[in-house]
């Protein structure tokens, strides 16, 4: 049943540290970013819960900072901002990906962070953070640590995370020079539908080699996976050349590696029949996928 909105205590604290007494005091508070989700879940009378922390007050967890070695974001930027910031142009999966959350209205308010807490298996963030081997930090009263993204989807919307915990930022390394990433949703329309495959893959590429393979899927199991036996099926291997009259959607991406990475994604990937596609129908598209992400890569020019 939905809870009357008199009911309904929200707390603004003063600053991070403020913030981490209040989600460790009783009755824990529920953590408010974007409220994307969880409004959702209030109007369907889904929500139980009536205290919520509101963390827009928390300069602590805005901000996109870059380094030598990655950039890193805070936990409450938008999907808006990520998509519009020009720091971001050395990460186009996770710009692509992020023009495709919802529609304008949720990309002005939806939070990376929500998005990981969310832990859905279709958030579409998820994939791109997998691939590219982000590093979350979390803070809670007892301090902070820092847990590699493919540690952090222990279970259906299960988090390796404490419920004093919060998610203060994300740390994606750069890729390699001359990388390649692709970031593909497929759903039933090109917006507002949720994701039957949702997939991201990043190349590493040495000469004509791919030295290492990231592959990540969304809605292909109960959490967001790593398809690790296909990354291994591809790792080592060579990039199919181009073929000359093609493009990157010619059909040239046959070789034998594509193919076993194919093959391999059965041991990766555990999709359901669903009210969204069928398992058969998930499969192939996981693995056509790969081969589009060969083509792309065979295409791309080498720096
Ligand atoms: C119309 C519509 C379309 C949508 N389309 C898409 C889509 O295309 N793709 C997609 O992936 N999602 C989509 N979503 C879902 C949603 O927008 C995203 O999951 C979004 O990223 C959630 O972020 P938020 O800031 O709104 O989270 P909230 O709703 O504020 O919170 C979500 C969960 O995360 C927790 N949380 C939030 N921030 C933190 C933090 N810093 N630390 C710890 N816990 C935290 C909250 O307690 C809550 O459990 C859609 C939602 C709607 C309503």
């Amino acid at each position: 049943m939905r809870a009357a909105l008199s009911a309904i205590e929200v707390l603004r604290p003063r600053g991070l540290s403020h913030a981490l007494e209040l989600i460790a005091s009783e009755p824990q508070p529920v953590p408010l970013a974007g409220g994307t989700d969880l409004f959702v879940a209030l109007n369907a009378g889904a929500e139980p819960r009536t205290r919520f922390l509101d963390l827009s007050p928390l300069a602590a967890l805005r901000g996109i900072r870059s380094s030598r070695e990655g950039v890193t974001i805070g936990s409450l930027t938008t999907f808006r901002e990520i998509r519009e910031h020009a720091g971001l142009r050395h990460l186009p999966a996770l710009v692509a990906a992020a023009a495709e959350v919802g529609g304008w209205q949720i990309q002005n308010r939806a939070t990376l962070g929500g998005n990981i807490a969310n832990a859905s298996p279709a958030g579409d963030a998820l994939p791109v953070l997998l691939a590219h081997e982000a590093r979350v930090k979390i803070a809670s009263v007892r301090g902070e640590r820092e847990i590699a993204i493919d540690r952090l989807f222990t279970g259906y919307r299960q988090l390796a995370i404490e419920r004093d915990e919060l998610i203060v930022s994300i740390h994606v390394p750069w890729p390699t020079r001359g990388a390649v990433a692709l970031f593909r949703k497929v759903g039933t329309r090109r917006a507002q539908s949720i994701s039957k495959v949702v997939f991201c893959g990043v190349l590493h590429v040495a000469g004509r080699g791919m030295e290492r393979v990231r592959l990540a899927y969304g809605s292909m199991a109960p959490v967001p996976v790593r398809a690790r036996a296909a990354e291994n099926a591809l790792e080592g291997s060579a990039l199919p050349a181009p073929q000359g009259a093609g493009s990157p959607g010619s059909p040239d991406v046959s070789e034998s590696s594509a193919a076993a990475a194919r093959r391999a994604l059965s041991k990766d990937l555990a999709p359901i029949d669903d009210i969204r596609s069928d398992r058969d129908y998930r499969m192939d598209i996981a693995g056509r996928l790969i081969e589009q992400l060969l083509r792309v890569a065979a295409f791309s020019p080498r720096r």
